[in-house]
């Protein structure tokens, strides 16, 4: 029986080593017994990826090979509608009611907490424990920090006292690697080698690179 779950969700179009090492890091420096990774199918805030996404979850499968106590999580897969994360977390605090539950994510992805649905139930469901992101404050936004504020863990201990509720800010080695920065090395028919697992980039065909660079850069985050 798990006793700490960490929950790391994103597009992975594709899937990167920036993902792979949060995932790695998290589990190893909060002592989860297992980190969940999570494609979205419907993500409310940006378009559908043209890589489906089972494609995706393969991909992440594809990464995590042999990797001890990373899992790739179908479950938004199966859901209809827009991938909420609260929807994730109130099925995962189902499944495991006693376990300490770690929603993971960047910088960038924490300065726009306010704007994910249902926000502030987040907490009421799990922990939050961010990592620096190039470009992005690892500060509460102004929106959430009225909430945040005395919810800070400062220590991994403080935060595994209890179930969910806090937030905990968590170092690792910087990678400067980004979905959209994979996509547009592609489109301009650059080599990736190196920023994404090499068993997903031996797997990737014509048409897997096709869908990526047909993915919407309008509004990139990095
Ligand atoms: P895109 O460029 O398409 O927005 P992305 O690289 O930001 O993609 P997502 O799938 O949007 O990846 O992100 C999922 C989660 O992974 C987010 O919480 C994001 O902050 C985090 N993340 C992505 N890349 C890194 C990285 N290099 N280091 C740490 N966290 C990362």
């Amino acid at each position: 029986m798990a006793r700490a779950v960490g929950v790391f969700g994103g597009a992975f179009a594709p899937f990167h080593n920036g993902h792979l090492r949060l995932a790695i890091e998290a589990r190893e420096r909060l002592a989860l017994d297992q980190v969940r990774l999570i494609p979205t199918a419907h993500p409310p805030h940006r378009p559908d990826s043209h890589v489906l996404p089972a494609r995706r979850l393969e991909w992440i499968k594809l990464a995590i090979r042999r990797e001890r106590g990373l899992i790739a999580d179908d479950r938004e897969i199966r859901r209809d509608g827009p991938s909420y994360t609260v929807d994730t977390l109130v099925e995962l605090r189902a499944q495991f009611p006693q376990a300490v539950l770690v929603l993971l994510m960047g910088s960038d992805a924490f300065q726009h907490l306010h704007t994910w649905y249902r926000w502030t139930e987040l907490l009421e469901l799990a922990h939050l424990a961010v990592v620096s992101r190039p470009g992005s404050l690892l500060e509460p936004s102004v929106e959430t920090c009225a909430l945040l504020a005395a919810r800070r863990a400062d220590d991994i201990g403080a935060l595994m006292q209890s179930r969910k509720g806090r937030w905990f800010q968590f170092e690792v080695p910087m990678l400067d690697i980004s979905s959209t920065r994979i996509r547009r090395l592609l489109r301009a028919g650059h080599s990736v080698r190196g920023l994404v697992p090499d068993a997903i980039l031996d797997a990737m065909t014509a048409a897997d690179v096709a869908a990526l660079i047909q993915d919407d850069d309008a509004t990139p985050t990095h």
